[in-house]
């Protein structure tokens, strides 16, 4: 219907997450009629962001920087981890206020189906942490779904012989929700009623 580069723009731009494609049509259009420096702008910062981006060498949340503001922050306990499958989680769990710990991204869950095992998740790395670390309790704040679940049982059956209090968020999600989907008082509340297991 349009001219082709026009097209590959509202292509591109209904990839997004939440953008259908008539959303992609205005964004296009609105893009399209402001100003030069605007759309140079976006298109700029996409391709300056993609390029810092990196994963914190401790905790694997995206950063620009070799170790996050979180993991720098000597403001924040050592003692207390929480484990999530990926890095919005952190920003999730980071908007309740309720936690002033440390975090581990795993960057997804254990998913037969779409052929992710343990060992394509962050899960070395954790370990690899915890020796000679001062955490003593670890959350797992994975999503209360059949993937997520199956990562906390995993997880809760290496890490418990290391002799840690190995907790899992409460059951005040609702089942099959996305913690990025979660409003912040349902996800203070899960993480107050944590439970060990
Ligand atoms: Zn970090």
């Amino acid at each position: 219907m349009y001219a082709e580069s026009i097209d590959n723009l509202i292509t591109e731009l209904s990839k997004l997450p939440g953008i259908g494609p008539k959303t992609a049509q205005r964004l296009a259009f609105y893009i399209l009629k402001s100003p030069d420096t605007e759309a140079k702008k976006l298109s700029e910062a996409i391709a300056k962001a993609k390029l810092a981006m990196r994963f914190c060498k401790v905790c694997y949340n995206i950063t620009d920087k070799e170790v996050c503001a979180i993991c720098s922050d000597p403001g924040r306990e050592d003692t207390l981890l929480i484990v999530v499958e990926e890095p919005m989680d952190i920003i999730s769990i980071e908007k309740t206020q309720e936690f002033k710990g440390k975090y581990h991204v795993l960057q997804g869950a254990i998913s037969p189906i779409d052929g992710i095992g343990p060992e394509e998740l962050r899960i070395k790395e954790l370990l690899d942490r915890l020796k000679n670390s001062s955490v003593k309790e670890i959350v797992l704040a994975t999503n209360p779904n059949v993937e997520g679940e199956a990562t906390a049982m995993y997880l809760a059956r290496l890490l418990k012989p290391l002799g840690l209090k190995v907790t899992r968020i409460a059951s005040g999600l609702p089942v099959g929700t996305d913690l990025e989907y979660a409003d912040e008082v349902t996800l203070s509340r899960a993480l107050e009623g944590r439970r060990e297991i």
